[in-house]
């Protein structure tokens, strides 16, 4: 029976891979990647040999059915993204829908992503959250922003550094006066950086200085 297996891997620091994605990494027939370039050095650097296949947002949708017929033809095949999570706001979600319709096997590896240590050290309410990933450029943002109003659970975004600032700026403008948010920055690296304020005081302090690095932006609940 062919199965796909969805690896997390680490999103900043290379010793947050568990010993069995390691295992299973070194044992399947070939890995689907991203970029062949980022995931060969990461399985380089656990001296694991094993033919990479591309598959990402560029040609998923034109790949996609062959994909599955090399899954029905090997035993194991393994997904990675370049960090986290695959299919987290990441390529994969075609390819596990694929391969359930025709009855393969799918499991995922319990491991990094960012989302969720960014939650825990926010200190919002973490019984009731939404993840929604990026979010929209140009028109829709506003809408997106607005729609927080009055929001009373603990909201999630990934954000790029460039556009951080301009998001706090229509946060701190749209949402309720006083509503928190929280910043948690290069997770798991060097320069990790753990922001907590109103969206007012959150945006004073990256406004200050040029932000960098990758970005995981916590809306808490309206209170
Ligand atoms: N699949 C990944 C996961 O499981 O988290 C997410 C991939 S998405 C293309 C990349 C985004 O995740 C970044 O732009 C950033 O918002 C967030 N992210 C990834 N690594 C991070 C880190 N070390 N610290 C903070 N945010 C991170």
């Amino acid at each position: 029976m062919p199965k796909l297996i969805l690896v997390p891997t680490p999103i900043g620091n290379l010793k947050d891979i568990t010993y069995r994605a390691v295992e299973v990494l070194g044992a399947c027939d070939f890995v689907i990647c991203e970029d062949t370039r980022v995931s060969g050095r990461l399985l380089q650097h656990y001296n694991i040999q094993k033919k990479l296949v591309s598959f990402n947002v560029v040609n998923e949708h034109k790949l996609v059915d062959k994909m599955v017929k090399d899954i029905l033809h090997a035993e194991t095949v393994c997904f990675v993204s370049d960090a986290g999570t695959p299919a987290i706001s990441d390529p994969g979600f075609l390819l596990v829908r694929a391969c359930i319709e025709l009855n393969i096997d799918v499991e995922c590896l319990p491991g990094a992503t960012a989302f969720v240590p960014a939650l825990v050290v926010s200190g919002f309410p973490m019984h009731s959250f939404i993840f929604e990933g990026f979010l929209p450029h140009k028109k829709g943002k506003q809408t997106a922003i607005k729609a927080l109003i009055g929001e009373e659970r603990t909201v999630i975004f990934y954000e790029s550094p460039h556009r951080l600032i301009n998001t706090l700026n229509m946060m701190a403008e749209l949402l309720e006066p006083g509503r928190r948010v929280c910043v948690a920055r290069e997770l798991s690296k060097m320069f990790e950086e753990i922001k907590r304020g109103t969206a007012a005081e959150v945006l004073a302090h990256f406004t200050a200085k040029e932000v960098k690095g990758e970005i995981v932006l916590i809306v808490a609940p309206n209170e």
